[in-house]
């Protein structure tokens, strides 16, 4: 059975969308990178939450997470890689998973990361985002490892178990080397490593990446007053959507998401 609702990204935005789904009886799956380590997670104070005086970004997360989970809503950590709609649902995965929704709530945050030279042009040609799913094919091969996943030491260890010969590298100023096919990857020290495969293992991927053939508006996502994307059954909501970039903002986008995407 596939869920009534996936949403990816557990902040605020996320887990608005998800109580909402819950106090309506819905099923939810809710599919994040660690939720406290969320960059909100560093705010000492938040003084302009209305109802909620002073907080940390930590306490407020955490009360958020507690209430979601009370209610019923089902958590998986991990990073979504692909959203794809599928007639009437959306198909999700998640590592070397997949799950199915009827509708999906994007809201993993601002997307920090801007692709690096030749990772476009060369993803699925030895570019990849998940060595649990891709690894298999570079066995025996050298491959480079950049990023700053939570399961970035994990992945590593991954490859190296299945055969990978894996250089570590820095993600910032990394290029991305090949024409058809990645030859190798040159470092911010100008070095040159010749390798088979590049695995970037982002904590947050830029939404384009997320759901190929989804429409921006400038660096955000492109919604309507529904918070529906030009995708079918993809909606948006919180700071991917745009400015202001605030917690109220974000709240009160997860519910308007949940609410079209449930088609209440
Ligand atoms: C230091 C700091 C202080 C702030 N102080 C304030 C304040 O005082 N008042 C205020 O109103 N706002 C404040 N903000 C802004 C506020 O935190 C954001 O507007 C709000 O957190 C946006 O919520 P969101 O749910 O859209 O995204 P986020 O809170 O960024 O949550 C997104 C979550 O999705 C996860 N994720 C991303 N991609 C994926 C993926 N592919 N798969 C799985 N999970 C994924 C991320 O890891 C993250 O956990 C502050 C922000 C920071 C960084």
């Amino acid at each position: 059975m596939p869920y009534d609702l996936l949403v990816v990204g557990a902040g605020p935005a996320g887990l608005s969308a998800a109580i909402y789904a819950r106090a309506r009886n819905k099923s939810v799956l809710v599919v994040s990178n660690d939720p406290t380590a969320s960059p909100l997670c560093k705010a000492h104070q938040i003084d302009n939450y209305p109802g909620i005086a002073h907080i940390t970004g930590l306490q407020l997360v955490e009360d958020m997470l507690a209430q979601a989970r009370e209610m019923g809503a089902e958590f998986r950590q991990g990073r979504v890689l692909t959203l794809m709609p599928l007639g009437d649902s959306v198909m999700a995965s998640i590592g070397d998973q997949v799950e199915q929704a009827t509708a999906v709530v994007l809201a993993p945050g601002v997307a920090r990361a801007t692709p690096l030279p030749g990772e476009e042009k060369l993803l699925g040609r030895g570019v990849s985002y998940c060595a649990t799913c891709d690894g298999m094919f570079y066995r025996g091969k050298q491959v480079v490892v950049a990023g700053d996943a939570p399961d970035l030491a994990e992945e590593t260890e991954y490859l190296r178990s299945i055969g990978c010969e894996v250089t570590s590298v820095r993600l910032p100023g990394l290029h991305i080397l090949g024409e058809d096919q990645v030859t190798g990857v040159r470092t911010a020290k100008g070095e040159e490593i010749p390798c088979q495969g590049v695995f970037l293992l982002r904590a947050s991927i830029a939404p384009t990446q997320l759901a190929p053939g989804l429409e921006l508006d400038g660096n955000y996502v492109k919604v309507n007053s529904f918070m529906a994307t030009n995708l079918p059954g993809i909606y948006a909501a919180g700071d991917c959507t745009g400015q202001p970039l605030q917690l109220a903002k974000a709240v009160g986008e997860g519910q308007i998401a949940a609410h079209h995407a449930l088609g209440l």
